[in-house]
């Protein structure tokens, strides 16, 4: 029934994986619909106690597919783009954070930009060793970082900056040092560790584990965490629109995107 999606359920686990891995996992309009749709379906089935999100093939995602942009929404009006944004980027992101259940990140290879976004949105992240962290929309696309600015609240404001200033890819093993990633596991082992910490969480009490992560959530919503993320979200709003991104824009997006692999 989805398309650029898999969806399934075995045993307690749901498995949301991007699968559209000749595209590296480019998140199209479809795919965000449809992971969100699954997000709906995983919190519903009574059977489902914790939720993983990945990726199929090499990479867990590209990030927002990009070319699909240039085509179908190039002539988008700030309002267009604002509702598309905010809903599809904005929205969908913040249900991973407020889903009632436990969510695992599982990433391997690329994990840039709207990918980086989706993946740290979720509780745990466990990554395989050959994975790596990069937002570098700022220096690709003259973009003030994705819509979410998740960053400094799973990276800390100083590595966050370099992060960002400079668009360089973080490895699995930084990014464990610094806490964002909780395990790092050989590329072959990636599947069974996760399946087996997912598993271990499903043995917690639902309720309580619930009514924990909204008191862990909260213990960031104390300290601004919402109000932050959508101030963010307006002033990215704003930098779609700026001469310097019309400049880049000129210059290509293609090779926007090439500058971005390098
Ligand atoms: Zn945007």
């Amino acid at each position: 029934m989805y398309q650029d999606i898999d969806y399934r359920v075995e045993g307690p686990v749901a498995y949301i994986l991007h699968a559209r891995p000749e595209a590296r996992n480019a998140e199209s309009k479809r795919l965000l619909d449809e992971m969100d749709a699954a997000l709906d379906q995983a919190v519903a089935d009574p059977a489902v106690r914790v939720i993983v999100i990945g990726g199929q093939g090499d990479h867990f995602s590209a990030g927002h597919d990009l070319k699909e942009a240039q085509r179908d929404r190039q002539g988008f009006t700030v309002e267009e783009r604002w509702a598309y944004e905010q809903k599809r980027y904005f929205d969908y992101a913040l249900r991973i954070w407020d889903c009632p259940k436990p969510t695992i990140a599982r990433v391997q290879g690329a994990c840039i930009a709207g990918g980086f976004m989706v993946a740290n949105l979720c509780d745990l992240v466990i990554a395989s060793d050959d994975a790596f962290f990069a937002d570098p929309v700022v220096r690709t696309l003259s973009c003030a970082a994705v819509e979410v600015l998740i960053h400094p609240w799973v990276m800390g404001l100083r590595r966050a900056k370099e992060f960002l200033y400079t668009g360089e890819r973080m490895t699995a093993v930084e990014a464990r040092e610094i806490g964002m990633v909780n395990r790092v596991v050989p590329r072959a082992e990636l599947e069974a560790a996760t399946r087996e910490l997912a598993e271990k969480i499903s043995g917690t009490p639902p309720f309580a584990l619930s009514l924990v992560k909204r008191s862990l959530n909260r213990s960031f919503d104390a300290q601004g965490f919402r109000t932050a993320l959508s101030a963010h979200f307006d002033i990215h709003q704003l930098s779609h629109v700026t001469d310097e991104f019309a400049r880049m824009r000129e210059a290509g997006l293609a090779s926007a995107i090439n500058r971005g692999k390098e």
